[in-house]
């Protein structure tokens, strides 16, 4: 195929509607007819990116393979596209003024008053079509953060205006995600707010192609009828989107309204033979109809917001999938684990993860969350600062460094156990500094973790700054807690598995931002099955 074509995301009536979601299954449906496609976000705010903010301000920060911090709605892109993203595919009004900033002090706009429009839309105009100039993607969906009418977002719209110019409408088409809520108190769903929504696109200068609506009950023909009549679209452009089951459902929902078939349509694209959704079928089949059930507790220090540990909650869902079994997420908060609760929190469990995170806030409960799972035999996974507690406390309690620390949270510790690393000791500024990104690692044989990858070599994404102080490492395997998995240009400890444990693996790396609908995390898949197993003794007992 020549010419890219651009489909657009835009969202009305309220934020949380799911374009996150609606553009992944979209993009999805797109795929499995065999078209080269990927997704970008744009987000409105002023950080560079979000890795600076708080994971209750925004939920989880996505790392992509080139070490990106981004959006989690890239992190549903490449899980339902089984395909990776990049920096390109984030931008965030921060970065677009920071550019333009950066050329305004080169001179690239010598003599000229450098304003919103033309300088920062053809900022954001440049970065739309970024990802189009090799010739990798036929099509390329792009969601806009926000929703149509704030402040914020309208420098993104003025330059979603001037591209649909600039190609042509077959080339670049507007896909409008919005509400109709349901009124009780009448029996009925409401097109008005749609409707106003529309309107405000229009002020703007566009018209929507696609309208995606949201609701609870299903939308008739009546109600699609006046949304094409008073939004100016023809009624098969008008689709519904009703809530769904799971996230997993919303591709063959809509498939079933045929939102693909109206963009290929509207593009000039043949449409061809239907998509190939089988391997994504037997997923979902296998989600709906487990064989068994595991509970887990997910021990983190912001679980009063699951979107935190969004990576997470998926990887567990494709694992269980996979096992036929039903994953039960018990969110633990740290903070409220003490020594003299732990069994109370945690006993129930057939499996606990320790999930990422910074700074002292919940670090001793989860230290004693690694203590119990460790002897209690019960199945344990640590990701991140999940693998260094549980460093931390192996090195107190077994090994008998009683200040056994990281320098994150103690700085003068005689026991280092988990240090500052080197790269990082001459680094002041915060954003997007950190060990970002893809790094190989090499494994062990006849361990628990090269049994399931079933492979020495392996690459995985990192988020962090702290790293396992290998003057102790003699110790710790002297004792039965092994690096199992070394990143092999660096010397650093990747893995560590505990012998003699049924199954307890940290890691140092995120798995999690590797799972895929399809391919899901060998790591969780083998943790889910330890959980299982756990689950199946205990019932014999
Ligand atoms: N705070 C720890 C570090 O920077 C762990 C980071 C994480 O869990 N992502 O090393």
């Amino acid at each position: 195929m020549g010419q890219v074509k651009y489909v657009f995301v835009t969202g009305g009536v309220t934020s949380s509607l799911g374009k996150g979601i609606i553009s992944a299954s979209l993009g999805k449906l797109l795929v499995a007819r065999g078209l080269r496609v990927t997704i970008q976000k744009f987000d409105p705010y002023i950080n560079i990116d979000p890795g600076t903010l708080n994971p209750y301000e925004h939920g989880e920060c996505y790392v992509t393979e080139d070490g990106a911090e981004t959006d989690l709605d890239l992190g549903h892109y490449e899980r339902f596209l089984a395909a990776n993203t990049s920096q390109k595919n984030n931008v965030t009004t921060g970065r677009i003024y920071n550019n333009v900033i950066t050329k305004e002090r080169e001179g690239v706009y010598l003599g000229k008053t450098v304003q919103v429009i033309p300088h920062i839309t053809d900022e954001i105009k440049r970065s739309f079509l970024a990802l189009g100039q090799n010739g990798d993607y036929d099509v390329i969906i792009t969601e806009i953060g926000g929703s149509v009418g704030d402040i914020e977002s309208l420098p993104f719209i003025e330059a979603i205006r001037q591209t649909k110019w600039d190609l042509g409408h077959e080339n670049c088409i507007v896909i409008h995600l919005t509400l109709i809520p349901y009124l009780k108190a009448v029996g009925e769903l409401k097109t008005k707010p749609t409707q106003h929504s529309v309107k405000k696109l229009l002020e703007s200068g566009i018209q929507p192609d696609i309208l995606v609506c949201r609701s609870e009950r299903p939308i008739n023909n009546d109600i699609k009828k006046k949304l094409a009549l008073f939004c100016n679209v023809p009624i098969h452009s008008v689709i519904s989107s009703i809530d769904a089951r799971t996230i997993y459902d919303v591709p063959l929902l809509m498939r079933k309204e045929k939102l693909d078939e109206r963009v290929l349509e509207l593009s000039n694209i043949p449409i061809g033979e239907e998509p190939g959704l089988e391997n994504w079928k037997e997923f979902l089949g296998r989600l709906k109809n487990p064989t068994k059930e595991v509970n887990i507790a997910l021990v983190g220090k912001y679980v009063e917001l699951h979107d935190a540990y969004k990576s997470i909650a998926e990887s567990f869902i494709h694992a269980g999938a996979k096992n036929e079994c039903k994953v039960n997420v018990s969110w633990v908060s740290s903070e409220s684990l003490i020594t003299e609760n732990v069994e109370e929190l945690l006993g129930g469990h057939d499996g606990v993860l320790i999930a990422p995170g910074f700074g002292e806030r919940g670090i001793e409960g989860k230290i004693a969350a690694s203590k119990y799972v460790r002897e209690h035999k019960i199945p344990f996974f640590g990701i991140c600062l999940g693998l260094q507690v549980a460093v931390i406390e192996f090195g107190r309690n077994v090994l008998g460094y009683k200040n056994a620390a990281s320098t994150e949270i103690n700085p003068k510790t005689k026991d280092p156990i988990i240090d500052l690393m080197e790269t990082q000791k001459k680094i002041t500024k915060k954003g997007g500094t950190m060990r970002l990104g893809a790094y190989p690692c090499k494994l062990k044989k006849r361990t628990k973790v090269y049994e399931l990858y079933k492979t020495e070599d392996i690459t995985e994404r990192h988020r962090h700054r702290y790293e396992f102080n290998n003057d102790y490492l003699e110790r710790f395997e002297s004792k039965g807690m092994i690096a199992v998995g070394i990143n092999p240009d660096s010397n650093l400890v990747e893995i560590m598995e505990l012998k003699d444990h049924p199954w307890f693996v940290g890691t140092q790396f995120h798995p999690e931002l590797k799972s895929r609908v399809i391919e899901p995390h060998p790591l969780f898949v083998g943790f889910i099955k330890a959980a299982i197993d756990y689950a199946s003794e205990k019932e014999k007992d």
